[in-house]
């Protein structure tokens, strides 16, 4: 049996929010029954986009992480949900009932990925469905997916066997605590929002003259074993990325041909740039 999946990619999305909008569009002043009440124009949109900020100028990531219901296999709302108000449909599409989930307010809080909005004109809850009335029309995919610029939204309708090869393949991953409940929305690149790096840049001295240190050997060590190691560019930057925040100490050490070999030893907590580190002519 095929099912829905979504794949969001962290270094495909600009943020653009063209998705989010494109949803408001489908939802606001529209509704489908059997599926879907209409949205509201203002507070939490069933479909987000959030910025994530790392590092400090001038060793700064940002990325988008695109949000919303994650369509669980098993799924917590579901649980608490009175009269069959939220159904989980054979083709992996979850459902709250606009008629029958009414006054169900606790649904809002069984969602441990915050996806369910109360509509409060309607005393409902809500999330986004996968745009079901559109598939169950024909579309080949939700509105959010046909709406994004860059290929950053997929959506997938494969058997399950099928989608845990494509996300080994890929490594995509779930949001926390998606493993748990068995999401169907999944991560590609998510260590830009779930991991933290650290930077630097080398600058050589030589004879009262500095200059970036291109090609230099850069290695990340924890203890006696190496985590990372890379060369640095043009500018003299390297960075280490997709490490585990508040994992302690480490030490990077340099080694550039020309100049005095140097360690740099640091605790981590978040993403840190290292500054600028200077080599001694040798
Ligand atoms: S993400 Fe939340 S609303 Fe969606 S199926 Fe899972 S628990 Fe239910
Ligand atoms: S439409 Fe695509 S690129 Fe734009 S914010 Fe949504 S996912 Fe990102």
């Amino acid at each position: 049996m095929k099912k829905w999946n979504l794949v969001f990619d962290l270094e495909l999305c600009t943020g653009c929010q063209s998705c989010a909008m494109a949803v408001k569009d489908e939802y606001v002043g529209n509704e489908f029954p059997g599926y879907a009440a209409t949205m509201p124009l203002h507070g939490a949109g069933w479909v987000q986009i959030h910025a994530h900020e790392r590092g400090r100028f001038p060793a700064v990531d940002l990325a988008y992480i695109f949000q919303c219901c994650q369509h669980c296999d098993d799924a917590p709302c579901m649980k608490v949900a009175r009269n069959g108000a939220v159904k989980k449909r054979s083709d992996g599409i979850v459902m709250i009932d606009p008629a029958l989930a009414k006054g169900q307010k606790e649904l809002v809080d069984a969602c441990p990925f915050h996806a369910v909005h109360w509509n409060e004109e309607l005393s409902l809850p809500q999330a986004w469905n996968f745009d079901a009335h559109l598939l169950d029309a024909g579309w080949s995919a939700p509105r959010p997916v046909q709406s994004c610029p860059t290929g950053a939204l997929r959506a997938l309708k494969v058997e399950d066997d099928e989608m845990r090869r494509i996300a080994s393949e890929e490594r995509l991953q779930r949001l926390e605590p998606g493993e748990k409940h068995r999401t169907r929305v999944h991560y590609k690149n998510l260590y830009r929002f779930t991991s933290v790096f650290v930077a630097g840049t080398l600058v050589g001295r030589d004879q009262g003259l500095e200059a970036c240190v291109r090609g230099a050997e850069v290695r990340l060590m924890r203890g006696s074993t190496a985590v990372g190691s890379g060369a640095s560019d043009a500018y003299g930057d390297f960075r280490f990325d997709g490490l585990p925040p508040e994992s302690g100490a480490y030490r990077v050490e340099i080694a550039a041909k020309g100049y005095r070999g140097k360690n740099v030893e640091l605790e981590l907590t978040n993403s840190h740039w290292l500054g600028e580190i200077r080599l001694d002519a040798a």
